[in-house]
């Protein structure tokens, strides 16, 4: 009987509320202690900008409300008081005194306090994933009715080939015996597109997990895995644009909403505008205001609701995955005041996050000015406290191929004065340094396939001043010479994240002799970089190239580490008495690959096209 009057209950109180106006409600819970008080909250259902919300929940109160555009969206300013307990609480939507709608909403209490997000930082070695091509941890994802990219084909390089969440968790043991402490993932948000939805930066949905890679849940699951094995997870984010398949592009919140939405035009990419003195409003306008591609419609960040939205659904996710930095896509591509807001109001809310932007710029000038504590001659001031090093990027792998690399200013000078322009920056040592990553060349294929160049960029890598980021598989040499710029083969299938793959890096079977060499190369390095403070947390002196031999030290108080690279194709003989004011009188250097000791006050001899790296025994 009972039961009979529950079930009748349960019934009257659902047809009640039958109109089910409410088809997102976003962010869809937050948390109590934030240090900024204010929320907004977007409503979007049928006709619901014509009903009032009320909500009574002691600490929480409505400020402010905003009907979009379009009568289907409703803005809702909160202020959620300090006192504010976690809890949850109706909002109930009225139109003309009638009830219509009622949203349960959560306010969480904070998992970790705000200086405990720990952004990556010099001591890390990152992985960057493209998790599509990465590992297939669950086939039984692989097809989900219903998109409309419903198919896999891995012999198809723009399909989508299976990878998933479930294949990075799989994998994470086999990252962290590489040496990684932190992984970057492609986003993995809903990219609900026709055709090339696996690299994930065409946005369809920013609250959802694109159910091809998993879960929220699995999602969850990975960060907390990665967390407890000492792995870092950056989070990839997009301000600049969606993918066309986004709801929005059918019924926008405001007219303004995505900029040249009547009349698509393309961005010119010239992000020097951003710096440029004599720019003209016409190019400012059309590179931050045009659409990145065709199928990318470009976010007009000077709507104030637009930029609050996605500041916010950043925020969500640091705190539901607890996440270790966020990297930016398509920095400069978005306006200054957004991309201000953004980092400021992040790093306000957690002081030792990272920020990561990518302004793929081989100009110091331009790169530098948008990192924090930069004084800009216009008085630009940003809160980013990372920019990708695209310079040393590219000095690093000329100066390594280069021809005539003996002229002046050829071949190891590149990278000389490469490090030399480290006084444009505000903190170098916050730099993201790499080789590659999955928007240009294998960083093998870049060395014309040559193992010992390879082996000499990464060694380089992962003793410079700096963030190392490597990007998946170029430990086991992934290359893309037979087909190159080509993102498809770039974003090349990781052996062994397949069940029929015949070799396999994750255990190290089937590897060809050079793959093999390449990941024990890789891994003892990495290894080797976390004992090393001269190296994680280290100032640089460097010596200008001579011979085509280039020798730095990183070092702090205590420990000095020599790196030494000779690019001659025959075996050289270096002199370290130009080295005496930073070797002064110590006597033993050890090289920390074969372990042996030399006498650092004599000449030695360094392999054909090696990077050899001594630790410099301190003088007792
Ligand atoms: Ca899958």
């Amino acid at each position: 009987m009972k039961k009979i009057f529950l079930l009748m209950a349960l019934h009257f109180a659902s047809s009640q509320f039958s109109f089910s106006q409410i088809q997102h409600l976003e962010p869809m819970n937050w948390w109590v202690g934030m240090k900024d008080n204010s929320l907004q909250l977007m409503v979007n259902g049928k006709d619901i900008a014509y009903t009032t919300p009320s909500i009574n929940y002691p600490g929480v109160s409505i400020k402010k409300l905003t009907k979009g555009d379009s009568k289907n969206y409703l803005f809702i300013d909160l202020v959620i008081s300090s006192q504010t307990q976690p809890g949850t609480f109706p909002i109930r939507f009225t139109r003309n005194g009638t009830l219509v709608e009622k949203y349960d909403y959560t306010l969480l209490k904070r998992a970790l306090a705000p200086e405990a997000f720990n952004g990556f930082n010099s001591s890390d070695v990152i992985c960057l994933i493209t998790p599509d091509r990465f590992a297939n941890g669950d086939p039984g994802n692989d097809i989900i009715e219903g998109m409309l990219e419903n198919k896999v084909n891995r012999k198809v390089n723009g399909a989508r080939h299976g990878g998933d969440i479930r294949g990075m968790i799989n994998s994470l043991d086999y990252l962290k015996s590489m040496g990684y402490t932190a992984i970057w993932p492609q986003p993995l948000m809903e990219n609900n597109m026709p055709a090339y939805s696996y690299h994930g930066y065409a946005i369809t949905d920013h609250y959802k997990v694109d159910p091809r890679f998993g879960t929220l849940d699995e999602y969850k699951e990975l960060a907390q895995k990665a967390k407890a094995k000492g792995i870092k997870l950056v989070y990839d984010a997009v301000l600049n644009h969606i993918g066309s398949g986004h709801r929005w592009m059918s019924d926008m919140p405001f007219r303004d909403w995505i900029n040249y939405s009547d009349s698509m035009r393309i961005t010119t990419h010239v992000r020097t505008v951003n710096q440029d003195p004599n720019a003209s409003q016409y190019d400012r306008e059309l590179m931050t205001k045009g659409w990145f591609v065709p199928t990318m419609p470009d976010l007009n960040g000077e709507n104030p609701f637009m930029a609050t939205y996605l500041i916010q659904n950043n925020i969500w996710w640091i705190e539901t995955l607890q996440l270790g930095g966020i990297r930016l896509d398509t920095y400069g591509y978005s306006i200054k005041p957004l991309l201000d807001a953004w980092a400021c109001r992040i790093m306000k809310e957690y002081p030792n996050f990272s920020l990561v932007g990518e302004e793929w710029s081989l100009n110091p000038l331009i790169t530098s000015y948008w990192q924090k504590g930069k004084k800009n001659p216009d008085g630009y001031r940003g809160c980013l406290g990372s920019t990708m090093d695209f310079p040393l990027q590219s000095a690093l792998v000329e100066a390594l191929r280069q021809k005539n690399r003996n002229l002046w200013g050829k071949g190891l000078h590149l990278l000389y004065e490469s490090m030399a322009n480290d006084f444009a920056y505000a903190d170098p040592s916050k730099l993201l340094i790499f080789g590659d990553n999955h928007d240009m060349d294998r960083l093998y294929t870049q060395l014309g396939n040559d193992l010992s160049l390879t082996k000499m960029a990464i060694t380089t890598l992962l003793t410079l001043r700096g963030i190392p980021q490597v990007y998946y598989g170029t430990e086991v040499l992934l290359e893309n010479s037979a087909h190159p710029d080509d993102h498809g083969y770039i974003r090349a299938d990781m052996p062994g994240g397949w069940a029929n793959n015949t070799s396999n890096a994750f255990v190290g079977s089937g590897l060809t002799g050079d793959q093999a060499e390449m990941q024990g190369h890789f891994k003892q390095i990495a290894q080797w970089r976390k004992t090393s403070k001269a190296i994680t947390n280290g100032r640089t002196l460097h010596f200008a190239p001579f011979n085509d031999v280039y020798v730095y030290f990183r070092y702090t108080d205590n420990e000095k580490v020599m790196v030494v690279l000779n690019r001659n194709e025959q075996s050289t003989s270096i002199d370290p008495s130009r080295f005496k004011e930073i070797i002064g009188n110590a006597r033993l250097a050890k090289n920390v690959v074969t372990g042996q000791s030399l006498s650092i006050q004599q000449k030695f001899d360094v392999p054909a096209k090696t990077t050899m790296v001594f630790e410099i025994d301190p003088v007792k």
